[in-house]
């Protein structure tokens, strides 16, 4: 059985393999936030386009202002002044955070290191050249490429984008992921359930997942657990970038979802992983599409999709795969689970006084929506492990809208 890094490593072999012209469109930067850029943007021009003060104070040549030295303040130059004239021997201007520096001046000393009495200002300490300025074009030159295709824009690629004045971005459109749930069991959410059905949450959760990953949901409801209502919705969910079902892949006589695949021409990755919650989870590619089979208790789906499905949405969408956000931990409570497959424990990790602190959530398994509500993350627990004392390293998956 493969390990979650080997599987996880098919998919993304499996799905970085499709190459070929993806759709794009043109979207304004207030609404390109998560999007994956489809084109390089260049500077407009050097960045910052004049040396910059950083802080509020006096900009002077460095060598006049030594400690005790006085010096004439002969104006003052605010953010956004014009600046034309240089600075002239024995004075200093004063100058305001974000203001360009008069020519000649090599260095802003902060107010809080002067005092002044009328035009005179006294300096406390030897100023340094270069300090508080940051020179024009030292971020950027003009003309340089600063966003390339391929990255994902988050607020600060966005403001990079707004600063050069590409208000207009070229971005590949969202995959769009099918999500199919199946049971009989299973009914719609703003039905009443009969005493032993259930509301279709995976439909849910899975579509605020792909959300969060960069794709588009499109839910397709429910399929009973019978063949030709499983074959006949799984060929609509073909017509999507990728096909993510839900329950029906584990070992139980209605779980017919893999042999349904099997019979529309699947070629299989992997038909279980060495985890739990989440061991009957399988992908495969069906008529050219990534599919995937997850379990259907609820936390098994999700885990199974962060894990599985999240990294193919990176790639179909143009950008690479995200590594997955796993971080160190010092163990808060030691822990005893069944070696052979790696755990996902819905977890808490918080600032233990230094370090990460992560404790293990009582929890009912897999069903337990409540408890991995009451979590921020996942505890892995490694295959080879079957206890773990406190105080020991481990690593912990964040859960991405919850840290
Ligand atoms: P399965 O993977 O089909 O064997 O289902 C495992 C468990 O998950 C069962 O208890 C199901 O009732 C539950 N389950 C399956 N599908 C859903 C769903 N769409 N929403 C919530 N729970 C589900
Ligand atoms: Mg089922």
């Amino acid at each position: 059985m493969l390990s979650y890094e080997q599987a996880r490593n098919k998919v993304v072999e499996q799905v970085g393999r499709r190459k070929g012209p993806r759709a794009t469109a043109v979207v304004s930067v207030w609404d390109a936030l998560g999007l994956v850029l489809a084109q390089e943007v260049q500077t407009d021009r050097e960045y910052p386009p004049f040396d910059r003060s950083t802080r509020d104070g006096y900009a002077v040549h460095s060598k006049e202002a030594a400690p005790a030295a006085q010096l004439k303040c002969v104006g003052e130059i605010k953010a956004g002044d014009t600046v034309r004239e240089a600075l002239a021997a024995g004075t200093c201007l004063q100058i305001m955070t974000g203001a360009a520096v008069a020519a000649g001046a090599d260095a802003v000393v902060m107010i809080e290191h002067t005092s002044r009495e009328g035009d005179l200002v006294r300096f406390e300490r030897a100023a340094q050249p270069g300090q508080n300025i940051v020179p024009r074009g030292s971020e950027a030159l003009a003309a340089q490429t600063i966003l390339t295709p391929g990255m994902r824009l988050g607020y600060a690629e966005l403001a990079l984008a707004a600063q050069v004045g590409a208000v207009h971005l070229q971005c590949a459109q969202r995959p769009r992921v099918g999500i199919l749930s199946t049971g009989d069991e299973v009914v719609l959410i703003d039905e009443t359930p009969g005493e032993f059905q259930i509301r279709n949450s995976n439909s849910v959760s899975l579509a605020a997942q792909v959300r969060i990953a960069g794709g588009e949901p499109v839910v397709l409801g429910n399929a009973a657990d019978r063949i030709e209502d499983l074959g006949e919705k799984i060929k609509r969910g073909l017509k999507e970038d990728t096909l993510v079902l839900s329950g029906g892949v584990s070992m139980g006589k209605y779980d017919l979802v893999e042999s349904v695949l099997k019979a529309m021409g699947t070629e299989f990755l992997f038909d279980a992983v060495a985890i739990r919650p989440g061991k009957p989870a399988v992908f495969g590619m069906c008529q050219g599409k990534p599919v995937f089979g997850l379990p259907g208790n609820p936390v098994s789906t999700m885990v199974t999709f962060e894990l599985f499905v999240a990294p193919a949405i990176d790639l179909l969408s143009g950008a690479q795969a995200r590594a997955l956000p796993l971080v160190e931990a010092r163990l808060a409570e030691a822990l005893k689970e069944k070696p052979g497959l790696a755990h996902f424990l819905p977890a808490h990790v918080g600032w233990g006084g230094g370090v990460p602190e992560v404790k293990a959530l009582r929890w009912q398994g897999s069903g337990d929506i409540a408890a991995l509500s009451r979590a921020n993350c996942f505890l892995v627990v490694p295959a080879d492990r079957e206890k773990i004392e406190i105080g020991e390293s481990v690593s912990v998956l964040l859960r991405k809208d919850a840290v």
